[in-house]
This record gives C-alpha cells, structure tokens and sequence, in this order.
C-alpha cells in the first residue's frame, strides 16, 4: 500500500496495518463488528477515521482512495453489512458544537459531521433552544442525520437544518446546500439518494429559542403526566426519552438498527379498502394524497413479531425491529428481513422499504 507523504506507521502485524498522520488514522483490514449497532461481523479492506475537518481533502486525494469504492460511516446505527466492504470505509469523525450567529429568537449553530446526535440534542436544550427534543436519544452521528432525515414522534430534522456543508466528490470542493437543496422527504433526502457523492462535515441547524413544543403525539403527554411536570423542551426530551427506553430494544444489550422498515406510503384508495378489511390498521396522510400505514402492525398482523431463524430475529418487543440474538451475520438478518418483506407483500398487497441502508 503506498502511504501519504506525512503519514506513519504506528503498528504491522500480518493481519491489520494501522496507520495515522495529522488529523485522521487509516486501519487496514479492519473489522467493523464494532462499529455497527447490529454487531454483525464484516471487514473493510481500509478504514479511515478523520479526525480534523481540514484533513478531509487531504485524504480524499490519496490515490487508494480515489482508486476504491467508498462507504461513508457514522455510528453505525443505520446500516446492515451482509458482506466485506471491497474498499475504503470512511468516518467524518471531527467534533465540535458553536453558536455562528445569534439572532435574538433563534441561532444559527453549526455542528460537525461527528458529534453525537444526542449529545448534540442535549447541548442546544442545556443552551435554551427548543426544537430537537422530540428527537432525544436517537442514535448517531450528526453527519448521518440529514442522510434519511432523522424523525420520530411527530419532528423531523429538516424543520430545523439551514445548511448541509459537505464535501462534493463531484465538484471536488467542499459545498453548502441550503435546507431546500437537501431535497429531503420521509426518511429520505438528496444525500441518501447518491450516496456517492457527498460526504457531510457539518450541519448547521436554525434553533429557535420557545418554540411551540409538540406533544400530542404518541403518548408524550401521558408520559409528562406520569412524571407529574410541566411540558418544557427539556421535560418533553425527557419523556421521549422514557417511552424509547420503554418501547425500543436497546442496541447496547441486543444488536439492532431501530425501525427497519419504512412505514409504507399508500394510495388512498388502497388504505380505504384495507382499512376495511383491517379497521384497526392504523394509517396518517403520508403527503401528496398517500397514506402512510404502520409497518409495524403490517408485520404483527403477518405474524412475525418475535420470529427467530438462528440468531437473526424480529423483536419481541417491537415488530418493526429486526435484531441479532447473537452471532447472526448480517446475510442472515436481510434473509429473514426479506420473508418478512414477502409475507407481508403477499398478504396486504404492500410493499415494506428497508430503512437501513443495506451494504
Ligand atoms: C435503537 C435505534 C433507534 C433508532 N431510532 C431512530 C428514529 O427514531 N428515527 C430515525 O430517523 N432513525 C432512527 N434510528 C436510525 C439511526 O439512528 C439514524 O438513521 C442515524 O441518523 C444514523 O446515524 P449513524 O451515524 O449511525 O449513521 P450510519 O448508520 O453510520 O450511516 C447511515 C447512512 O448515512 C451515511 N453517512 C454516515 N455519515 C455520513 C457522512 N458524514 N456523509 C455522508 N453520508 C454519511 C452512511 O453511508 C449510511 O448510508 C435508530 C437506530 C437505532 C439503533
């Protein structure tokens, strides 16, 4: 392997080489077990952590990684490696949180591609914004959360991302896209749809100080009764936080991704008629005059809440996650996630999309 001008080598064994120079280390032949909340096994022939955003440039130039496919990595928490990854995994690891301009009743504040989602949630409502906090304790990087725009419990974070800052392979220069530029839509956006040609750095958001806080929305304000306060940011962050621990398996105990199907978007025509057949199916506008349905009672009504073939399983708790039990690779994961796909196909006549992205 040629190595940059600049670069050394701190360690050699006949099975990994790892190398690191100003702002960012290069592993070769890494495993990335650790590195995915499924904790499925799966080797990146390089893997590379940028640690300083200006050593980004510099990396993208060497010559292995220009010459390899790419996969771009956060935390791991939405995506399902069924095979080696033939190339170079790249992590945009630089953290940092600010204030760029203070604008009374909100801010803009800019955070790097690898500060932690949560943490991030957690800095702006410690700061008195108000915005994210139906979005507490999703796991992640900030670099992932525009990718499928990160929603739950009635936000999404596009009602608050001025700018996405990345770096364009196209271009070949690092570029700002404004909030309408991202294209972003239900669990989707620009970033997700050409997943090869941009590599966030940084996003920065426009937070508003007391914004109308939304609680009317899957037990949220039955939570904050139960705690027995008064809804504030910082309260409803701490609900959602009870009811996710509540409702969703916990990745650190059991490997998973949370949801891992999309919620389907109907015709109306179709949502009538199965709501006819299924009057407890429940089902929102899903926009554009579709209907979004509940993946989740799709797979229950299929019956594959808590099926198991080895380790890969859907979970007994929530049928909307698929979990490994153990020692499931994730080729098996996406097998059982397919017959899970087809049941609910053959007996509803919808289409389940995966949410992670499958590698
Ligand atoms: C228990 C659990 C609960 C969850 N709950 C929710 C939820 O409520 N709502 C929700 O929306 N999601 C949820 N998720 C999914 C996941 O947490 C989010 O999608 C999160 O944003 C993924 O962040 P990550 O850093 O782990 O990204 P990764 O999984 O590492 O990557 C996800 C995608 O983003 C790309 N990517 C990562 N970083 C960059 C970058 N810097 N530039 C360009 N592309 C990049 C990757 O290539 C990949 O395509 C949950 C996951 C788990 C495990």
């Amino acid at each position: 392997m040629r190595v940059a001008s600049g670069a050394r080598m701190k360690h050699v064994s006949s099975m990994t080489a790892s190398l690191s120079g100003p702002g960012y280390t290069i592993v070769k032949n890494a495993a990335l077990e650790g590195r995915n909340t499924f904790r499925v096994a799966a080797r990146a022939e390089m893997l590379i952590d940028v640690n300083k955003p200006g050593a980004l440039a510099e990396v993208l130039a060497f010559p292995f990684v220009r010459s390899q496919p790419l996969l771009l990595l956060g935390g791991g928490s939405n995506l399902l490696f069924t095979r080696d990854w033939p190339g170079v995994v790249l992590c945009v690891a630089a953290h940092g949180v600010r204030i760029v301009e203070d604008r009374g009743g909100s801010a803009l504040v800019r955070a790097e591609a690898g500060e932690n989602w949560n943490d991030l949630v957690h800095w702006s409502l410690g700061r008195g914004f108000a915005g994210l906090e139906n979005l507490a304790l999703i796991p992640g990087h900030v670099g992932a959360a525009p990718i499928q725009n990160i929603g739950a419990y009635g936000r999404e974070v596009r009602e608050f991302i001025a700018t996405v800052e990345a770096w364009d392979r196209q271009a070949n220069a690092l570029v700002r896209l404004d909030n309408s530029a991202c294209a972003f839509a239900y669990r989707d956006s620009l970033f997700k749809r050409d997943p090869q040609r941009y590599i966030i750095t940084a996003v920065e958001f426009l937070l508003p100080r007391g914004a109308e806080l939304r609680i009317d929305y899957a037990g949220i304000g039955d939570e904050l009764q139960r705690m027995g306060v008064a809804a504030t940011p910082q309260t409803v962050a701490e609900a959602v936080a009870h009811l996710r621990t509540r409702k969703l398996p916990n990745p650190a105990l059991i490997g998973n991704a949370g949801s891992f199907f999309k919620n389907p978007i109907v015709a109306a025509e179709q949502a009538a008629e199965l709501r006819r057949e299924h009057p407890a199916l429940p089902a929102w506008p899903g926009g554009s005059g579709g209907i979004k349905l509940s993946a989740a009672w799709l797979i229950e009504a299929a019956g594959f809440k808590g099926a198991r073939e080895g380790d890969a399983g859907v979970s007994a708790q929530h049928a909307l996650v698929l979990v490994n039990h153990g020692r499931a690779t994730g080729a098996q994961i996406w097998e059982l996630a397919c017959k899970v796909r087809d049941g609910v196909a053959r007996l509803f006549g919808v289409t389940l999309e995966a949410e992670p992205i499958i590698v």
